[in-house]
Parts: C-alpha cells; structure tokens; sequence
C-alpha cells in the first residue's frame, strides 16, 4: 500500500483516493519569465516520479500543472512590477511573446529529462475570469476587504474562524515578524494580509478589468481557481517545492477555506531543495544554473556538460524530502553511477538464458515496490537496480547462469522500475550500431558547416545549428581544432 508523507499532518499516511481508482493532482508549475535551472528540475521530477508510480498502480491520473504568467508578486528587486511585463516592456515584446519564448523552452528542458506532460496545463492568464469569481465568492464571505481598487484577504478575521499558518507550522505573530515592508502596506489592515485582486499601477502591462478596478490576480489565487476548477472543490493531491508552503500555500488554504468552508486538497506534499554550498539556488541569490547550461557545460560552476539524464539520476539518487547539495563531484558520481545502470540494463538484454540459475535475484520486483510504496523511495530502488546489477554481470562474464523464468522477470522489473517509473531511459539509442557511421557523418558535416560560418561571422547560422543539435539531445564543445559533440 502506497504510503506518502503528508506535510500538513506531519506524517506518512496510507494514500487513499476520494473518488475510487482516480487521482486528481495539482502541482505549482514554473513562473515563465525565464529559463528554468536546476530548482526547477526537481519538483518537476519529483512529481514526474509521483504521477509515473500512481499509474503504474492503476491510478487514472489528472495531473493539472500550471503556467504562472501574470501577477507573479515577488516583491524581491522589481518593487511589486510583474517580472513579465517588465521584461517584455525592455525588450519591446508583446507579454504573451516572452510567456510563450519561455514556455516552449520549459516544455524542452522537461522532455530532455524525460518529465512526463501534465494532463492539463492552465496558464493563470487565461483563468481571470475564474480568478475573480474565486475573490468574489470570499468578498461574500466576508474574509475580505477592499482598500484603493485593491482585495485583500482579511487574514485576522480568518484567523478567529479557521487555523491560519497551520501548514507551515506558523502562527499569526511569527508571521507578523517574518513579514517585510512590501507593496500595497499602507493599503492594508495588517502587514500579514495578501493581495487577492492587486489594482494596476499605470506602468502596468497586463491588466483586466474587474469589479473593483482595471488590475491582475493575486498570484496565490491561480492555484487555487485553476485546482478547483480541473479537479474539483476537493482533490487528492497538491505538491510543490518547500519553499512554496509558506505563503503561497499556506494563502492557498485560507482562499479555499474562506470561499468553500474547507481545505480543497488531501494531501499536500513538498519536495526539498538543491542547495549550493548550503544555499538555495535561485534567481534571486545568484547562483542559479540554468538546464540548458548544464546540458552545454557552459557555467563557471561547470566543469563538463552533464546529459538531462544524469541530471534526472542526480535528482532521483536522494528522496524527494532530503536536500541536494549541487557539486561537480556529485554530478561526476552521478554520470559514472548511471553509466553503470545502462550498461548493466544493456548487458541484461543481451543475456542467455540457462536450465537453472546459479544467480539469485531475490524478490526483486517486491523489493522495488516496497521502496516506492514507502513514500516513493527512489534512492532505495537505486540501490536495488545496483544490487541486481551485480548478478547481472556475473552471468555476462560468464561467472553464473541465470534460467529463463529469471531472466524474463529480470528484464520486467528493470523496464518497469528503472525505465517506465524512474523514467531513466537505459536503452540508449546512441549505439543503434547499424547506420551509427552515417549518423555520425551527418552530425560531423553539420558541424563543419557550424565552423565554416563562424570562420565566416554568420553568428545566426552557427547559433542556429549548435542549438537545433542542442535541442536534439546533443553535447557540442569548441576545442582549439574543432569541435567536440556526443549524445
Ligand atoms: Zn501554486
């Protein structure tokens, strides 16, 4: 039985759907104001391995990830403007322009880690009517109030009536203290109230008409108009990173509260952070590393390019709940521990089969489900697959034998486990063997062509044939005679 940990009751808890043999699961999907990094790469994973694992169950699965692309108010460096609209008006872009440049882009990056699409993808810009039927609806309750075109929750008022910080263990006046002078202070009752409906500053690109002022949603409100409105007023799972619990979370619970009388999710979950040298990496500590970066190896953090799968293997070799702490060396361990799994998944489909086997394989399959049963345990299924590993290559240096039975459930779990639920792709279509000499013809003239237009200053060309191959999966480094590439 699939037990996952939910971080509202602190504890690990047998998954019991509300609607038999279906799963309605929302996950707070990237902000597209720029290329998603690393941060980024882990909840899509760690949800990714979610939403693989509940299928493999038997689960019917609605996974609604969504498109933060309007209102996004971090109050960090650009004083309350909407990081979108500030980077289209420098760059003379239509809004939508630079949603979609980034959107494509993420939607890249995700299938070069092999991260399965959601099933539905709301972007918030496209749900404003849905946004301000959810401000109404708390309006009516009386949670909250209007201050200069603006609607704020009225975060005291809720608090009499309904546990507020109850999930990120806060009460009202650790958030008083935690809370920094922010926009829209002087309009609010109390510095721990938060925008519902924000009014538009002038300068403002994207803006919508509303019954309290020409303006944008809140950024806590998308979550929870687009979550109620694909999975119902209530659903099974919400999931995100850590950082996300308080406010954005927490804000979530009290718009669902105030407008329905109830918390809309089951269980909340929440993968941990990749760390830099202890610190959280990000856009806004400087020490972020984009995706594509690291499939190029162009950082000064870098020291090689790492493939997007030792990126996802990187990912998956510690449980979603721990921390990551980023390091060359680690994603060296990485590259040389999938390596191992690959050739050993090769091996194993190369293999005889004997009259008996001399190798044990021992209740592998229950091994692995166990691990994933005990809130998706990937790094103990690493070690299984390792495990296994080992009678694998016994039998391929010709120290063993393995009989048919085990050869054939041998072949399953490792396609079931390593490949369809840790979504690790061990089959490597770089040694298809026949045609590979044409195939790397082909790639070397391209590359010559790349040399050839950058001996002539056609930048575009050049850029154009090193990202296209990028695209695709390839690794191109500049050497001083040439050029390097691999797949
Ligand atoms: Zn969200």
């Amino acid at each position: 039985m699939l037990q996952i940990y939910n971080t509202l009751s602190r504890q690990k808890e047998i998954f019991r759907p509300l609607h038999e043999g279906h799963v309605g699961m929302y996950v707070c999907g990237p902000t597209v104001y720029g290329d998603a990094h690393l941060g980024h790469a882990r909840p899509a994973i760690t949800f990714d391995l979610l939403y693989r694992y509940l299928q493999h169950l038997g689960y019917k699965v609605r996974y609604v990830r969504n498109i933060t692309d309007v209102g996004h108010l971090e109050h960090d460096a650009d004083e309350g403007e909407d990081k979108i609209a500030k980077k289209a008006r420098l760059e003379q872009l239509e809004p939508m322009e630079v949603v979609q440049y980034f959107t494509n882009r993420y939607h890249r990056d995700m299938e070069l880690l092999n991260v399965l699409p959601p099933s539905i993808e709301p972007h918030a810009s496209g749900h404003i009517i849905e946004q301000i039927a959810f401000v109404q609806k708390i309006m009516d309750k009386g949670y909250a109030y209007v201050s200069n075109g603006s609607v704020y929750m009225d975060v005291e008022k809720y608090a009499k009536d309904y546990p507020y910080g109850k999930l990120s263990g806060r009460n009202l006046e650790d958030i008083v203290t935690e809370t920094r002078e922010l926009d829209g202070q002087q309009e609010k009752k109390h510095s721990f109230d938060f925008a519902l409906w924000k009014k538009a500053a002038p300068e403002h690109i994207m803006h919508w008409p509303s019954p309290w002022s020409e303006g944008f949603p809140g950024w806590h409100m998308e979550c929870s108009a687009m979550g109620t409105k694909y999975l119902g007023e209530q659903f099974d799972i919400h999931g995100g990173g850590m950082d996300l619990m308080f406010p954005h979370h927490e804000a979530e619970i009290a718009q669902s509260c105030a407008a329905l009388g109830h918390d809309s999710v089951h269980y909340w979950m929440h993968n941990n952070m990749i760390t830099i040298a202890g610190k959280k990496m990000g856009k806004s500590y400087n020490n972020f590393i984009t995706l594509e970066q690291f499939f190029e190896g162009k950082h000064e953090l870098l020291e090689q390019p790492f493939s997007p799968m030792t990126i996802r293997f990187f990912i998956l070799q510690a449980h979603y709940r721990s921390t990551v702490d980023f390091s060359n060396d680690a994603l060296v361990a990485a590259e040389k521990g999938l390596a191992r799994l690959t050739e050993a998944y090769q091996r194993l489909m190369k293999l005889q089969a004997s009259a008996t086997s001399t190798v044990e394989i021992g209740n592998l399959r229950e091994r692995c489900q166990e691990a994933m049963d005990d809130d998706l345990n990937s790094p103990i299924v690493i070690s299984h697959l390792f495990d296994s590993a080992r009678a694998i290559n016994t039998v391929f240096d010709g120290k063993g034998t393995i009989s048919e039975a085990d050869l054939k459930e041998l072949r399953e779990v490792w396609k079931t486990y390593a490949m369809d639920i840790l979504g690790l792709q061990l089959d490597g279509a770089q040694d298809a063997g026949a045609g590979m000499d044409a195939y790397k013809g082909a790639i070397d003239m391209l590359l010559n062509m790349r040399l050839e237009a950058k001996r002539n200053k056609d930048w575009a060309t050049s850029d154009k044939i090193r990202n296209e191959l990028t695209a695709l999966g390839f690794t191109i480094k500049d050497t001083k005679d040439g050029f390097e590439w691999s797949l």
